[in-house]
């Protein structure tokens, strides 16, 4: 697999690093994942995730799109220097460019709609950005999107609006990909029904095995395979097992935890999650496979493969610290899958998906 470059990876958050800390994400360094690493591990294609903090949505005019940019712009940085590790990519044809020159494919995207700002026009920017991705929402209710969490206001729709189903629509026209993770669910199914062409749920789990919001029920994953989609089964902790994220709440209680600072949210978060994976028992990898294994089971073989999450999440499974990949096909094969299997769920179902949703 590491050969041949075989793992498409749905979601993870380095460009913030590489923004707010200054990382070289060329290099082999700090964090959950580089391009080193994922070189290293197989890796062929990766969403490089712009995940706006809902505060830039407060801080100012435009604070949102502004955030989004700016990491953008950490893309595209990363892309012009190591053109010898990365190809950014605007057309389906740059994915088997990219597996040609044996570099990483990477998709830019952006997670949470407020980043559009209510707008189709600032929709057409990103786009015209080279923006391939956009998860619908975050965890922040908007205006024309209900989220999976608790709390929604006043003039939240109770899933997609009208205007919601525009943006779909346009994604669909333009070549953009659908991203469902933190949807609520029937924002979900609604937008399942407004799509022409097949989605994703980039990072998420089966509600069946943990019933945290932002996991996927059987109704969910069913409705995602019938539309030809692929949920990337995320490696957060708290989203696979419930006796871990029991674990890092009480963990979050401890003065020691609360104590770690740094010199803004994304140092403060990276230090945090290094104390977290050190002071919490480690989760075993196999909680991973379970989830592969019960999306598989649901949704069907074609349906399943992989989001990280990783930069994005405090603490990774045993075994999956270096982003090595491979750990996943070794217990898919342990239990049972078969060759051509795990490849579907390593990689070839989520190129399936955005060969078939971006623009030719
Ligand atoms: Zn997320």
């Amino acid at each position: 697999l590491a050969r041949e470059r075989a793992v498409f990876d749905a979601h993870a958050d380095s460009l913030q690093r590489a923004l707010d800390l200054d990382h070289d994400l060329g290099e082999r360094g700090a964090g959950q994942l580089d391009l080193w690493r994922g070189q290293a591990a197989g890796l062929g294609a990766l969403v490089f995730v712009a995940w706006v903090d809902p505060k830039y949505v407060e801080a100012e005019m435009h604070g949102a799109s502004a955030r989004a940019k700016a990491l953008l712009g950490a893309f595209q940085t990363l892309a012009e220097r190591r053109p010898d590790r990365l190809r950014a990519v605007r057309a389906a044809q740059d994915l088997a460019l990219a597996r040609d020159a044996r570099v990483v494919a990477g998709i830019p995207g952006i997670e949470g709609g407020h980043a559009i700002e209510e707008s189709l026009e600032r929709l057409e920017e990103f786009f015209e950005l080279g923006v391939r991705v956009l998860t619908l929402v975050w965890n922040n209710h908007l205006s024309w999107i209900r989220s999976c969490q608790d709390g929604a206001g006043a003039g939240v729709p109770a899933g997609l609006s009208e205007f919601g189903r525009r943006v779909v629509q346009r994604m669909n026209e333009r070549g953009m990909v659908v991203d469902l993770s933190h949807a609520g669910k029937r924002s979900f199914l609604d937008a399942l029904d407004a799509s022409s062409k097949p989605v994703i749920a980039s990072h998420s789990g089966c509600a069946t095995l943990h019933g945290h919001p932002r996991n996927l029920d059987e109704e969910q994953l069913r409705a995602l395979a019938k539309n030809g989609g692929v949920v990337g089964i995320a490696f957060c902790t708290a989203f696979l097992d419930e006796g871990a994220r029991a674990a890092e709440r009480t963990l979050r209680q401890q003065p020691a935890y609360q104590a770690i600072g740094g010199k803004n949210d994304t140092e403060r978060s990276l230090l945090q999650g290094e104390f977290m994976q050190r002071e919490l028992p480690g989760l075993t990898a196999e909680r991973v496979v379970d989830h592969i294994a019960h999306a598989v089971y649901t949704a069907g073989i074609d349906h399943v493969g992989l989001g990280s999450d990783y930069d994005g999440i405090e603490r990774v499974p045993l075994g999956l610290e270096d982003a090595n990949y491979a750990l996943i096909a070794e217990l898919m094969e342990r239990r049972g899958f078969y060759e051509a299997e795990i490849r579907k769920v390593l990689g070839e179902n989520l190129q399936r998906v955005f060969t078939q949703a971006l623009p030719h």
